[in-house]
């Protein structure tokens, strides 16, 4: 098991409510509003973390740029550079 196949295993065994911290923390370090492909509407939807979550729901459709493989969180987990584009892609299990 990976770096990102074991936090993904620790996230699905916490309680419910730690999921949601630990998610929302993880959210806080995504760096795709940064990016040129990120747009007002996954803002206002506060769409991120899309290598967790997957694929932007109907926001981002097309791709202008990607800063996931500088992103410290990816980059933490060893993910990012051979698969990234996830808002468009699908998250990083998908990708694989
Ligand atoms: S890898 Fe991309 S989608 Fe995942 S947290 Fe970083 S910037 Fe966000
Ligand atoms: S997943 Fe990559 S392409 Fe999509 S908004 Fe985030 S940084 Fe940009």
């Amino acid at each position: 098991m990976d770096k990102f196949e074991q936090l993904i295993h620790n996230v699905m065994d916490m309680s419910e409510s730690d999921q949601k911290k630990a998610v929302a923390s993880y959210k806080d370090s995504c760096i795709c509003q940064t990016c040129a492909s990120y747009n007002e509407c996954a803002s206002d939807a506060n769409e991120k973390l899309f290598c967790v979550n997957g694929k932007s729901v109907d926001c981002i459709t097309v791709l202008r740029g990607c800063e996931c493989p500088t992103c410290p969180f990816a980059q933490s987990l060893d993910i990012g550079v051979i698969n990234n584009t996830y808002c468009l892609n699908g998250g990083e299990l998908e990708q694989r």
